[in-house]
């Protein structure tokens, strides 16, 4: 039986567990472990991305979705939400703002929602591309056609941010309803690396029913995929979704699987993701100091951010774009890194 250290170290060299040693580092680990594995996280980040840290301007152009995940506050049945749709305009004006503060890429996330067509993407995606054409365009639009995802990329979308949830088939359908399917899901993130996209999962940690197998699973499905991005978050409630009164995920589990991933797949992009900064105040800089090297702050007009709601208490929904990026420079350089003013591709 080798010991937790041993099993990191492992993981550092071959890049690889099997799903025992997954099963066995998960269930026993400890803080010393989480230490050791973010210091050599971090070490292996350095070398391959130096101190560089990258930004990405996110645009969530619209809160309507009409799929029913039960974790997430913008599901349909959620008839407390005010629902709006930013015009391409609109998001242009934000792109604009961004770029002026140092972003080059943007990433345009939504719910599901059919109001915006293929065409209206592309476009959207072509005016990006034509007007800032230094810069990189993420979608993260949600489970589409081969056929959409072909004309997103065509029209010039460099990534595409899909989280597969779960890589275990039956927690998935404790996550979702029944007319969502993880084989369709897979399909999707199959569809999108043939393609070419930069392709992004992940997992919320800690989600409802989640054990310790789903995530040995979710390792040995990215060691596999092989994704460019990982988003790892905590699970939190949203008080108006069936899992209102289901208990967050953990912190330090959180910060210790983005070690395990960098460790795994060392060139990865992986965000300190806001809702890592959510559960606590310096979780994103933690998160670097684990592993992380993309920081994705809020691009959206002020008058909307507090309507994006995926879940309670999400922060940086009163600053203004401006504020973001000075707030985002200062806890980057708190930890010792500094933000990249480029694309900040996949290496
Ligand atoms: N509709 C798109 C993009 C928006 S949701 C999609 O589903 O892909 C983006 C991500 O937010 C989801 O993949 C999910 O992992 C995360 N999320 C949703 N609700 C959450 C919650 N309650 N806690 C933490 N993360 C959540
Ligand atoms: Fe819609 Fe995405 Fe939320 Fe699911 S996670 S309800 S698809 S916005």
């Amino acid at each position: 039986m080798k010991s937790n250290k041993e099993l990191i170290d492992k993981l550092h060299i071959s890049h690889s567990l099997t799903h025992e040693e997954w099963t066995a580092l998960l269930s026993t680990y400890n803080e010393e472990d989480r230490l050791y594995a973010a210091d050599r996280a971090r070490a292996v980040t350095d070398e391959i991305y130096g101190k560089d840290v990258f930004i990405r301007g996110i645009v969530e152009f619209s809160n309507t979705c009409n799929k029913n995940c039960y974790y997430c506050g913008l599901r349909a049945g959620n008839t407390k939400l005010e629902r709006y749709r930013l015009s391409i305009d609109d998001i242009m004006d934000c792109c604009k703002d961004g770029y002026e503060f140092g972003f080059r890429t943007f990433v345009l996330q939504s719910g599901e929602d059919p109001y915006y067509t293929t065409e209206m993407i592309c476009e959207l995606v072509k005016r990006i591309k034509k007007e800032f054409p230094d810069c990189a365009v993420t979608l993260s639009i949600g489970e589409k056609s081969y056929e959409d995802y072909k004309a997103f990329k065509d029209a010039g979308a460099d990534r595409y941010l899909l989280r597969h949830e779960t890589a275990n088939e039956e927690h998935y359908g404790k996550l979702h309803p029944e007319n969502m399917s993880w084989a369709n899901r897979m399909r999707c993130l199959n569809d999108l690396k043939s393609l070419g996209f930069q392709t992004g999962c992940g997992v919320m940690i800690g989600s409802p029913e989640q054990t310790i197998d789903c995530l040995a699973d979710d390792m040995l499905y990215m060691e596999k995929l092989k994704p460019e991005m990982i988003g790892l978050g905590p699970f939190l409630p949203h008080s108006d979704t069936p899992f209102r009164d289901k208990p967050k995920g953990s912190y330090e589990m959180t910060l210790f699987m983005i070690s395990l991933c960098r460790l795994m797949l060392p060139h990865a992009l992986i965000p300190a993701t806001t809702a890592l900064g959510t559960i606590k105040p310096d979780g994103r800089e933690q998160g670097i100091l684990a592993g992380a090297n993309v920081i994705m702050p809020n691009l959206s007009p002020v008058r909307v951010r507090d309507k994006y709601m995926l879940y309670d208490n999400k922060i940086c929904t009163g600053d203004a774009s401006s504020g973001c990026r000075a707030c985002i420079e200062a806890r980057v350089q708190s930890v010792g890194y500094n933000v990249a003013i480029t694309r900040g591709d996949y290496k």
